[in-house]
């Protein structure tokens, strides 16, 4: 060994003894390179171009594309054209009319400042120029590559502007060529594109076909309104759903800027969120408003459907950094958190109160008996409900992280359940209730009567609200999240108090208002195997008296199930068409309500709700029956701690002794072998998954939680004395503590 790794050695390294020389990379390799970052795709060059164009005070911009922009885009505008002495210059790299020096960005209104885009135009494309400038007899053409000219500039006659032409882009990159020849075409992209810029320039004409089309796919002549453009573009049944929107702030201690737009209403349905964001008239993207946005749609209307923005944001220009991405795509802003809140609260505000001019479409998708029936009924004039009152009936899935879903492990003691997770397409489910709900919206047009199941909804709304603490009211919807404190409290500050929030006792009133808000216009989590109640009520019984190994007491048990199974079967109709708990006439439940969305309780707590469905509900009276339905269903939904004990802290020998107090038997898993393991093997696998499980949690609680509940809790009186809600400190007090240390 000794002897033989010197020579090993001196064998492998003998190539490399002399390290490798660095030289400067050629200068059109580094232009290539940067190219490929500032012209990622067809459609950022065609961005590009049309904020040239736009720059150059165009107020006519045609887009003509073939193959998807890689053959060929040509951009069109009637702006003011570039100067002949410019021409030699024009395409190479940093060369630009709009900024001189640095200081300028700080105040920049023009879309470009780089001077980087043409020319990364002609390291990855052939271009072509024609431009005519005011006063002159005849334009010029001329043909670029690497940024320099091919030719001297010749005349040519010439419409008012400039056209440029690139052909071939990436033709000297085969790779991104190949991705993106293989992935779908970038015409929707780029169609997409113009849309936007057209709704929000609406004193200019644009259009956008393919090479050959005689029709264009985006046409828009100037209008006078926002709205005429929108309708123009997006169409008429995106228009008639939009209200308009604005909110300001003019705070410097927070933020400064004003915004407004238009914003869909409760009638709107779309799959996708169609945001079209300008901040101080750039066309960005900005992800955390985006979400921000979506959260407020999804929790407000019943029928969560994506929303359609047009938002223009104005702020101060040295409050946004418009040269953090090489294609000036995204932006960041100062004080973006207390902008984004308080465009939430807009949003919020604006959904709310849209209620009283409502009119409600049903329309059955999948059923060829119903789909000529479509049914008005006009909203109540009734703002605080509209949460449960609004909203279209077409049933979409809702989508549930992947990973919140299913748990991999097979042997998985606790988590057997987890197997029947699915995030459903469930469209066996989308045909029966859409059929349900236009039945339902039929049958209350022809029996007003049975309408007054909302009465006792109404009723419980209005006990909520009669019941709110003010003062908690502030707290909640102003906190910030701090951390948590232990397995059950977070710490959250409020002005410059600290409060310890029992995060098990508010989730559990969270789920439960939202579930009477939500009340029969649930979205469905569907469970891709039906779950036996019997086996599940079993454990549930089993569960409450774990120190009796007695036997004979199972002919008990399996009585009690017996009669809570009849139980829940006779009622099942109801549970299923208000509540969206189907359970099947096999006595299987198979699909829950969506109580929150981005949540799903821990399915380890399904034995305990079940068997509280059939014990702590109330059969008789109606208002009592939705109320403690909807309690049984906060109790299940609310954030407990999970089942695994916390390994973060003490229950970290729970892992090491696993064996001894196995949990495997209640599952009726004999299988594990006390003898296998020492005392102090840790189960890395039940570990992994308990630790996951925890930061799980804690996720859930700062990001879905908290937001929620700043939207939506009602905080009751109750809390602020029973131990929910505990103020631990004034910052003040400590502030003045640490001044003396
Ligand atoms: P930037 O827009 O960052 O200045 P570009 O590479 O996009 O850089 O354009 C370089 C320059 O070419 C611009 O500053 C502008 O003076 C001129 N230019 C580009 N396109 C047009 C156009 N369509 N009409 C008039 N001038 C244009
Ligand atoms: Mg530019």
């Amino acid at each position: 060994m000794e002897i033989d790794e010197p020579e090993q050695a001196t064998d492998s390294t003998e190539a490399r003894v002399e390290p490798p020389r660095i030289r400067r990379l050629d200068e059109s390799v580094v232009n290539r390179i940067a190219a490929g970052e500032v012209i990622q795709r067809p459609a950022s060059a065609v961005k590009e171009l049309v904020e040239n164009s736009l720059d150059a005070g165009a107020t006519s911009i045609s887009v003509v594309v073939k193959d998807g922009g890689l053959k060929l885009i040509q951009v069109s505008d009637n702006g003011h054209g570039i100067r002949y002495e410019d021409l030699p210059i024009l395409c190479e790299r940093h060369t630009t009319s709009k900024l001189s020096t640095y200081e300028d960005l700080q105040t920049i209104k023009s879309m470009g400042f780089r001077g980087e885009a043409l020319a990364s135009m002609t390291y990855v494309g052939h271009v072509t120029v024609t431009t005519i400038t005011e006063g002159q007899l005849h334009g010029y053409r001329v043909s670029y590559r690497d940024g320099v000219m091919e030719h001297e500039p010749r005349p040519c006659a010439a419409v008012r502007g400039t056209q440029i032409m690139v052909e071939n882009l990436f033709y000297n990159m085969i790779a991104r060529r190949k991705t993106l020849q293989s992935s779908s075409d970038d015409y929707p992209k780029i169609i997409d594109l113009i849309s936007r810029f057209a709704v929000h320039n609406i004193s200019v004409s644009f259009s956008c076909r393919k090479h050959g089309a005689n029709r264009a796919d985006v046409h828009t002549v100037a209008s006078c309104s926002r709205l005429d453009a929108i309708r123009t573009v997006y169409g008429v049944s995106v228009a008639r759903d939009l209200m308009e929107i604005t909110t300001s702030d003019d705070n410097p201690a927070r933020s400064i800027f004003k915004m407004d737009g238009f914003i869909s209403n409760a009638n709107y349905v779309a799959k996708k969120t169609t945001m079209i964001l300008f901040i101080n008239d750039r066309l960005v993207e900005c992800t955390a408003l985006k979400r921000a946005i979506e959260v407020v749609y999804s929790a407000t209307l019943p029928k969560a459907s994506k929303p359609f923005i047009y938002m223009l944001i104005s702020l101060p220009s040295e409050h946004v950094d418009v040269n953090m991405h090489p294609t000036k795509r995204e932006v960041s802003l100062l004080n973006q958190e207390s902008l984004i809140e308080t465009i939430q609260t807009a949003v919020e505000s604006k959904l709310m109160n849209s209620n009283t001019s409502r009119t409600f479409q049903t329309q059955a998708v999948n059923s060829s008996v119903y789909t000529s029936q479509t049914s008005h009924i006009s909203g109540k004039k009734d703002p605080e409900n509209s949460a449960f009152s609004s909203g279209t009936s077409r049933t979409k899935s809702q989508k549930v992280p992947v990973h919140k879903m299913v748990r991999t492990d097979a042997r998985d003691p606790f988590g057997r359940l987890h197997a029947y997770w699915q995030d459903g397409p469930a469209s066996q489910h989308e045909k029966k209730s859409d059929l349900a709900s236009v039945r339902n919206a039929v049958r209350l047009r022809r029996n007003p009567k049975e309408s007054a199941d909302l009465t006792s909804i109404h009723e419980l709304l209005g006990d909520i609200d009669s019941n709110v603490h003010s003062g908690l009211l502030d707290i909640v919807k102003n906190c910030t999240y701090v951390g948590l404190a232990d397995e059950v409290f977070a710490l959250l500050q409020h002005n410059t108090h600290l409060y310890l929030m029992n995060v098990v006792s508010v989730s559990k009133e969270l789920m439960y208002q939202q579930a009477i808000r939500r009340f029969s216009h649930f979205n469905a989590i569907q469970l891709s195997e039906p779950a036996p109640l019997q086996e599940l009520l079993m454990m549930a019984l089993k569960e409450e008296d774990l120190e009796s190994v007695d036997d004979d007491n199972d002919d008990l048990k399996q009585k009690i199930a017996e009669v809570n199974i009849e139980l829940l079967k006779q009622k099942a109709e109801m549970l299923d068409e208000l509540f969206c708990i189907h359970i099947d006439q096999e006595g299987n439940l198979t699909r829950l309500p969506v109580i929150l969305d981005q949540h799903t309780p821990d399915m380890d707590y399904v034995p305990e709700f079940l068997l509280s469905l059939g014990n702590d509900v109330d059969w008789e009276n109606e208002k009592e029956c939705f109320q403690t339905i909807s309690a049984v269903l906060g109790n299940f939904y609310a954030i407990h701690p999970p089942v695994l004990p916390n390994p973060f802290g003490s229950g970290i020998q729970f892992y090491k002794k696993r064996r001894e107090a196995s949990p495997t038997k209640d599952l009726g898993n004999e299988s594990a072998n006390p003898e296998d393991v020492g005392e102090d093997d840790v189960d890395h696998e039940l570990l992994a998954e308990a630790e996951t499980a925890w930061a799980q949690r804690e996720w859930t609680i700062q990001h879905v939680l908290f937001p929620s509940m700043r939207l939506f809790l009602k905080p009751s009186k109750s809390m602020a004395t029973n131990g929910t809600f505990v103020q631990v400190a004034s910052l003040e007090k400590l502030y003045r503590i640490f001044e003396r240390c």
